[in-house]
């Protein structure tokens, strides 16, 4: 075994000759078996059906390890599997991107984003992305809003005054989720690493006139549904774009970190407001995208944000799409 570098391989006809392989075989090799931690492009767009997709990178949590971040996984066991999924040990990578849809000419936002360093200092990319993608944010006529956590809702209000950044988009959220967030006595209920954000929720969603909340199954655009997908928090909701032939599931944090939730279905992450019923959504809707072969993305899948479930046995494997 030896080792080869990328230098000496791309586009040596004469290493392939060395090797007794067929001159025309073109070597890419990746330059380490670890993918990098920040993606290569800031945005990517694949079609479903003839809805047009464009993921949108917002930044990464390098999220030091935590004994508590899985209730019922040691460090050790999550280390294990992001080593085996390919990942960094070195914490626990949690990238975030928001996907866009332009279906016909109307343009729905999936999330809004974590708010330009509003949830990690380095999460600041969305609007530049954006930007380069050719969207402009003055522009989307829809946000789906899967859930209220910070990382998924902070981009819909500006840092310091708190100001709507769509104020005239429709905003359609699960009216559980709304219900749950804002009822006159939930920030005292809250766990105390929750009652600040709870707070902010509580104070500023209500003075916005620009809410449309739904029901589980409701038809929320031309081919969209909105699915309620309870566990991570209590209306958190999935999204399913059905164009054609095609569908794509818009999984929010169904499946949060793949490398640890698809090999390991059953590990409550403490971001789960309700563990059991997140592990019972989980497997529902997993199975379901396997069964009927629907394309799925996650927001906090390695960037593209999307990729591959299949089974294996009760738990599942995962395939991220390639970087581009
Ligand atoms: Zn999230």
């Amino acid at each position: 075994m030896f080792n080869i570098t990328r230098r000496t391989l791309l586009g040596s006809a004469a290493a392939a000759a060395a090797f007794g392989l067929p001159r025309q075989l073109e070597f890419v090799m990746p330059a380490s078996a670890e993918p990098p931690v920040e993606p290569l492009t800031g945005h990517y767009k694949y079609k479903v059906g003839s809805v047009e997709v464009t993921a949108i990178y917002d930044g990464i949590w390098r999220k030091p390890h935590d004994p508590a971040f899985i209730k019922n996984a040691s460090v050790e066991d999550t280390k294990a599997a992001l080593a085996k999924a390919g990942l960094t040990t070195e914490f626990m990578p949690i990238p975030l991107t928001v996907v866009v849809l332009k279906v016909g000419d109307r343009l729905i936002m999936m999330d809004a984003g974590s708010g330009v360093g509003q949830w990690q200092a380095n999460a600041t990319h969305l609007p530049a992305n954006m930007k380069a993608a050719g969207i402009d944010y003055t522009k989307i006529d829809t946000l789906m809003i899967s859930h209220f956590h910070p990382d998924h809702v902070w981009g819909l209000m500006d840092k310091e005054t708190n100001a709507p950044v769509f104020p005239n988009a429709e905003l359609i959220v699960n009216a559980t989720e709304y219900n749950w967030w804002t009822d006159p006595g939930r920030v005292d209920k809250l766990a105390e690493g929750r009652k600040a954000a709870g707070r902010r929720i509580a104070s500023i969603f209500p003075t916005w006139k620009n809410w449309k909340l739904v029901e589980d199954g409701a038809d929320v655009a031309p081919g969209i549904q909105m699915i309620a997908a309870p566990g991570h928090t209590p209306g958190h909701s999935v999204f399913l774009v059905t164009s054609g032939t095609e569908q794509l599931l818009v999984s929010a944090d169904t499946m949060y970190v793949p490398a640890l939730l698809a090999p390991h279905p059953e590990w409550q992450g403490s971001y789960d407001q309700d563990g059991p019923t997140a592990i019972t959504t989980r497997h529902k809707l997993i199975d379901r995208v396997i069964a009927d072969n629907i394309r799925i993305c996650g927001s906090h899948f390695p960037f593209p944000g999307s990729g591959t479930f299949v089974k294996d046995g009760n738990a599942y494997a995962f395939t991220p799409t390639a970087q581009v």
